[in-house]
């Protein structure tokens, strides 16, 4: 399909400016090389080129049919694609019926194509661009200029593929794809592909969902094998786990949690909108990796750079921290009165400016914590220089010394000067488009330099349980039983993890004894089947005696019932919430989270594929708003991270082992103190067992659309 050496165009037309002249004129604009058929039965000749009246009369088979005809025609027309010994077509209608008949057009399509192992591009998609190879297969002009890039695009939005394509800011292509329903062809399939391809240096996606998520994942690992950084923009908030809310990882991951996880495990640059979008891949196109440290920046306003502060921090863009050797030499050239600091604001009274910057951005990024340096200049106050050159040759300058990442910001896109910008990417040099857009490109670029420097995943960070344990808690989950507290504390215990000591009781004197046991003060809960106990006055902590216990058993019994759970209580501390979630995509999810009662309401919390080696467990922490606490706040001391990352660690592979038997687990609160910390409350949700069956097969099968 994406190499096409001969193309038939079904539905070619000598009607100026419609899709069947289009599809004909940019195969010619693009300059493909090989033989195109135009069929139509209604020409003798389109564009110079004979025209066939079917597919069927063609002088040979051809390797990519382009169907630019309406829904009605699609499976007449595949079939005779077929006939050909056609290898692969492209579809750009809705592939909807006016009156829909039992098994959908989309479906029987797919099923033409597959009978003929015909390779499909969309349908409801534009086409695609193989700059390489000069293949365009479109039924939409795209500009006739495009040249080849480093820059593989795929897309879902076909709005979205053709707006990108008609950047004005140079930003170049060697694939471009948009893949509509993806009937047979996804974008895992075109990933891949582009992987082979020795031009692709980055790849950008418009994601609405991933339709084959163990060949997604596959071409993600390629990317990193590669070190070819991938940035998707993903849209669409299906609700997926809503028959999982009984679990707070359930509700928490909601439609997002999965890609989350996906996205960390791979180090995918995930953006949050287009302008976002395009400075992020016009930085990370100019190639340029960032070592660890901070941004420098320098302006020529106090005004600017204030505000270069405060988006910076709104983002979580890190500013470098200049050593005071930097400082020196800055202040040395500096007007008096400007403060040699990062940011710094180099214009003074505007008499040997060009000198002054050069001096400050050669200091700056001779410090070792400038991990990238941003020229911040907008560029308008250059208009009267016809050639709009200042900027952008002291800019040149700088580039050339160094090779740090660095690019000339403009605070205001819609300012910029045409001959400007040209200027400045002329010399290779990335021109960012705005304040926020910009430092979030440079975020981007630093974390993604952080996840290349993470270490090789641990195979075996701590001791792997028995087989025996993990069959036996396997067949637990499968056996339909249900599951109380105590026992998910048990699967737990067995696990590794630290859990509160726990009995359970069916009287008061059976509470007491228990009670004497454990050592006072205890935890008396309800252990009636309530998931969350405390809605319901289920939880009584910091029981300090016989009478004390005697009052909440009786209290608990009569109105939730006799059976009980009698804990020790953990020594106080941070409450965090821990949890698994098994995604019907992508398996397993692991969620860590600022855990408690409030749970829900602090929406605080990270997740992501398991299995987890300490590197990775303490990263995910370290995204929690929570994380500040455990450092210790107020007089606390710090909590035990390392038993935090360890308990992390060991419910990662508790996740992997249960896999698809455990729909979601929560360990809400893992109260974690100095001393370490304890899972005081486990919630288990086992997959119903028709369900495993029913799921099973499709588990490492690709998914396909439906229509
Ligand atoms: P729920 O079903 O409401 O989640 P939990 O068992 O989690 O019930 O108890 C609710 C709260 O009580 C916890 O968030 C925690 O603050 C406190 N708690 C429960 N068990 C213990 C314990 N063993 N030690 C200390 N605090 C506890
Ligand atoms: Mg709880």
């Amino acid at each position: 399909m994406l190499e096409a050496r001969s193309v038939a165009v079904v539905g070619a037309s000598r009607r100026p400016g419609s899709a069947g002249d289009t599809m004909v004129s940019e195969l010619q604009v693009g300059g493909f090389n090989g033989p195109i058929y135009p069929v139509n039965p209604g020409y003798e000749e389109v564009r110079g080129l004979r025209c066939y009246p079917s597919l069927a009369e063609l002088p040979e088979p051809v390797d990519l049919v382009i169907l630019g005809v309406k829904n009605a025609l699609l499976e007449s027309q595949l079939e005779l694609a077929g006939d050909n010994g056609a290898r692969a077509a492209v579809i750009f209608a809705s592939c909807l019926e006016e009156e829909p008949r039992e098994t959908p057009l989309a479906q029987r399509l797919r099923a033409l194509a597959d009978s003929y192992s015909i390779a499909l591009c969309g349908g409801s998609g534009m086409g695609f661009l193989n700059l390489d190879s000069n293949l365009r297969a479109l039924a939409f002009p795209e500009r006739d200029d495009l040249r080849s890039g480093p820059i593989t695009w795929l897309s879902h939005s076909g709005s979205v593929f053709t707006a990108l394509l008609h950047n004005q800011r140079g930003l170049r292509f060697n694939l471009a794809v948009s893949a509509g329903m993806e009937l047979t062809t996804t974008v895992a399939d075109y990933l891949r592909y582009s992987l082979e391809l020795e031009s692709t240096r980055l790849v950008a996606m418009f994601l609405e969902t991933v339709r084959d998520p163990v060949g997604f994942r596959e071409g993600l690992r390629l990317a990193n094998e590669r070190d070819v950084p991938v940035v998707i923009l993903k849209i669409g908030k299906e609700d997926r786990a809503r028959e999982l809310v009984v679990a707070h990882s359930g509700a928490l991951a909601g439609a997002d949690g999965a890609y989350e996880a996906l996205f960390r495990e791979y180090g995918v640059i995930r953006v949050d909108n287009l302008d976002e979008m395009v400075d992020t891949l016009e930085l990370f196109a100019a190639g340029r990796r960032a070592p660890t440290g901070g941004l420098s920046a320098i302006h020529d306003s106090g005004g600017e750079r204030a505000h270069l502060i405060d988006v910076a921090a709104e983002i979580g863009t890190p500013l470098a921290d200049i050593s005071d050797t930097t400082k020196q030499r800055m202040a040395a050239v500096l007007d008096p009165g400007l403060p040699a600091v990062n940011p710094v604001d180099a214009w003074g009274t505007g008499h040997n400016s060009e000198s002054i910057y050069k001096e400050c951005m050669r200091a700056l990024l001779d410090d070792d914590d400038t991990a990238a340096l941003a020229f911040v200049m907008d560029l308008s106050d250059e208009l009267h220089e016809d050639g709009g050159g200042y900027t952008g040759d002291v800019a040149q300058e700088i580039w050339n010394e160094t090779d740090k990442p660095f690019a000339v910001l403009s605070n205001l896109g819609c300012a910029i000067p045409e001959k400007s910008a040209a200027n400045v990417r002329g010399y290779g040099i990335p021109l960012l488009e705005g304040t926020a857009t910009g430092l979030a490109a440079f975020r981007n670029l630093f974390a993604h330099a952080a996840f290349a420097a993470l270490p090789e995943k641990e195979h075996q960070p701590v001791e792997p349980v028995t087989t025996e344990i993990r069959d036996r808690w396997r067949a637990r989950l499968a056996s339909g039983e249900t599951w109380t507290e105590f026992d998910g504390l048990e699967l737990l215990a067995d696990y590794g993890i630290p859990t509160a000591r726990s009995e359970t009781a069916e009287s008061s004197r059976e509470a007491l004894e228990a009670a004497e046991r454990l050592g006072w003060p205890v935890v008396i809960k309800t252990a009636a089947e309530i998931s969350h106990k405390s809605d319901q006055g289920g939880v009584v902590v910091g029981v300090e005696d016989a009478a004390a216990l005697e009052a909440a058993y009786d209290d608990l019994s009569t109105r939730l019932g006799s059976r009980v759970l009698v804990q020790e209580m953990a020594p106080t501390g941070v409450e965090l919430a821990l949890g698994t979630v098994l995604d019907p995509q992508f398996g397993p999810l692991v969620m860590v989270a600022a855990g408690g009662v409030w749970v829900e309401l602090l929406e605080d919390r990270a997740f992501a594929l398991p299995s987890l080696d300490t590197a990775r467990a303490e990263r995910l922490l370290a995204e929690l708003a929570i994380n500040k606490l455990l450092a210790g706040a107020r007089g606390s001391e710090p909590a035990d991270r390392g038993a935090i990352v360890a308990t992390i660690v060991r419910l990662s592979l508790l996740a992997v082992d249960m896999g698809e038997g455990l729909a979601a687990l929560d360990i809400n609160p893992l109260i974690a103190g100095p001393e370490g910390c304890m899972a005081v409350d486990a919630l288990v949700v086992p997959k119903a067992p028709a369900a495993v069956e029913r799921e099973r097969p499709d588990a490492d099968k690709k998914r396909r659309c439906t229509g």
